[in-house]
């Protein structure tokens, strides 16, 4: 059974296919349906964009679909960056900007409690579904590892031995992070 995948990251790609593989589920991204718009993201939230993308690919594609998205919520900003994670420092920015624009404002706050969610909604025949994997951490004073992307480098999560996800293999981060266990979610899901 084909299912989409909405999304061009091809590492997001290999891992689903790796976990789905030996089912009936064949995993297809974007590229392999023709689907080369820029889908817009506009909702305020974490899930109401993740599912912005799966019923996008459902309505014009015809395809069952899943789509994830994830935010980085910081306490002491009021859940800061949240769902304008990708785009904090702005909107042509890159992740080291988004990373400075959070070291900047979190410049002598104790208070360094934050999580990562990630949301994926799978929209399968009329049925319209959502996954959740949140990581609780705390975020660091100043970049460390430099492996992963994103806020990986400024990100410790509570039980990962002290190390950040940038300090990390794919396989422990994998393990125990947002997407890690939304994704779990999800395969047991549709091989249930
Ligand atoms: P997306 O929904 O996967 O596109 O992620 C939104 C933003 O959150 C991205 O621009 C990344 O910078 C950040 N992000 C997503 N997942 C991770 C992660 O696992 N580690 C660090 N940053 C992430």
């Amino acid at each position: 059974m084909e299912i989409v995948f909405a999304t061009n990251n091809k590492n997001k790609l290999r891992e689903l296919q790796e976990m789905l593989a030996g089912t009936d589920f064949k995993i297809l991204g974007l590229a392999d349906i023709g689907c080369n718009e820029d889908i817009v993201e506009d909702a305020d939230t974490i899930e109401g964009n993740a599912l912005i993308k799966a019923r996008y690919v459902k309505e014009k594609y015809g395809y069952d679909c899943f789509a994830d998205d994830t935010g980085l919520m910081i306490d002491a900003l009021g859940g800061a960056p949240g769902v304008y994670s990708a785009r904090f420092a702005g909107e042509d920015c890159d992740s080291e900007r988004n990373i400075d624009k959070v070291l900047h404002l979190m410049e002598g706050i104790d208070n360094r409690e934050a999580r990562f969610v990630t949301v994926i909604a799978l929209c399968m025949g009329d049925e319209v579904t959502t996954f959740e994997g949140e990581v609780r951490g705390k975020i660091l004073t100043s970049r460390r590892g430099s492996d992963g992307f994103g806020y990986d480098s400024i990100f410790e999560p509570a039980d990962g031995n002290g190390l950040s996800f940038a300090e990390m293999t794919h396989e422990q981060k994998n393990a125990i992070s947002h997407r890690g266990r939304a994704v779990k979610k999800l395969v047991a899901y549709l091989v249930a």
